[in-house]
C-alpha cells in the first residue's frame, strides 16, 4: 500500500474518534466480483459482504432513499459494470436497495451491462436507475452546450428505455461547478451526487449530496468512514472536484 494511502487512512481513522452520532450518509462502489473482475475498481464480494455486516451490526438501516438525519445508509454503484449484474442473486438475498448510476452510451459496451440487464435491474424494486451522463465526460472541462447534451441526452435515453422518470444524477469523477449544477437543476435532476464526503443532510453545495468511496476499505477504515472520519479531508476533495 502506498505511503500516501496509509497516511490518508490513519487520518480518517483518527478523525472518526470525534463523531458520536450515527448520521445518515451515502457510500459508493464501482463494482463487485466473485471471480472475474470487470474493472480494477471492483470490490471482492467477501469485502462487500463484510461491509454490509458492519453497517447492520452498527445499527444502521440500508435504504433506497435517506429520509432521516440519523441511522440510514444509501448505497450507490457507478458506471454499471457487469460484475454487479453477475452477482444480482447476492443483492437479492441480502435485500439491499442500490442506486445504479448508468452512463447511457456505455450500455451494451464491453464489461458493462447490456439493455436487457438494465431492464432486469429496473424491474427489481431493489434497484433505482439514475444517470451518470451520456458519455462520462468531465463536466468541468466542456462547454455549456456539451454539459446540457450530456445531462439531457442521458436522462432522455434512460427514461425512454425504462419508461419511468430518472431524477438523480452523479457527476463523472465527481467533478462539477456552478454551471453544471444550474443545468442539472434546469433539467429537473432533483438529486445530484458528488464524490465529496459529507453527511446526507449537510449538503456539500446547495442541491449537491456528498458521498464516500469505500470500495477498498478494510474493516477499521470502513467503520471510520461510516462515522464520518473522511469528512476531515473534504476541503481537499472540494479543491479537487469543485471548480468555480
Ligand atoms: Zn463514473
Amino acid at each position: 500500500m502506498a505511503l500516501s494511502t496509509r497516511i490518508r487512512i490513519s487520518i480518517v481513522n483518527f478523525a472518526s474518534l470525534f463523531y458520536f452520532k450515527k448520521k445518515s450518509k451515502v457510500i459508493f462502489y464501482h463494482d463487485i466480483h466473485s471471480d472475474k473482475k470487470y474493472t480494477e475498481m471492483s470490490t471482492p464480494i467477501e469485502v462487500f459482504k463484510n461491509h454490509i455486516q458492519i453497517i447492520l451490526e452498527n445499527g444502521y438501516e440500508i435504504v433506497a432513499e435517506i429520509t432521516k438525519p440519523i441511522g440510514q445508509i444509501e448505497i450507490c454503484f457507478d458506471d454499471a459494470f457487469l460484475g454487479l449484474f453477475k452477482n444480482i442473486e447476492l443483492i437479492k438475498k441480502l435485500k439491499i436497495p442500490i442506486q445504479l448510476f448508468v452512463i447511457s452510451s456505455y450500455i451494451n459496451k464491453k464489461n458493462h451491462i447490456n439493455k436487457q440487464q438494465l431492464l432486469e435491474f429496473n424491474y427489481d424494486s431493489l434497484f433505482t436507475i439514475s444517470s451518470h451522463t451520456k458519455s462520462h465526460k468531465i463536466l468541468n472541462d466542456i462547454s455549456e452546450e456539451e454539459i446540457r447534451g450530456e445531462l439531457k441526452d442521458s436522462k432522455h435515453e434512460l427514461e425512454s428505455l425504462l419508461g419511468c422518470e430518472v431524477s438523480s444524477i452523479c457527476f463523472p469523477e465527481g467533478a462539477f461547478n456552478n454551471r453544471v449544477v444550474q443545468i442539472a437543476n434546469s433539467l429537473n435532476y432533483k438529486k445530484q451526487y458528488s464524490c465529496i464526503p459529507g453527511f446526507y443532510f449537510n449538503q456539500v453545495f446547495p442541491s449537491v449530496i456528498g458521498r464516500s468511496l469505500v470500495q477498498f476499505a478494510n474493516k477499521t477504515e470502513f467503520e471510520s468512514i461510516l462515522k464520518g472520519g473522511d469528512h476531515i479531508l473534504s476541503f481537499w476533495y472540494k479543491y479537487k472536484y469543485y471548480k468555480k
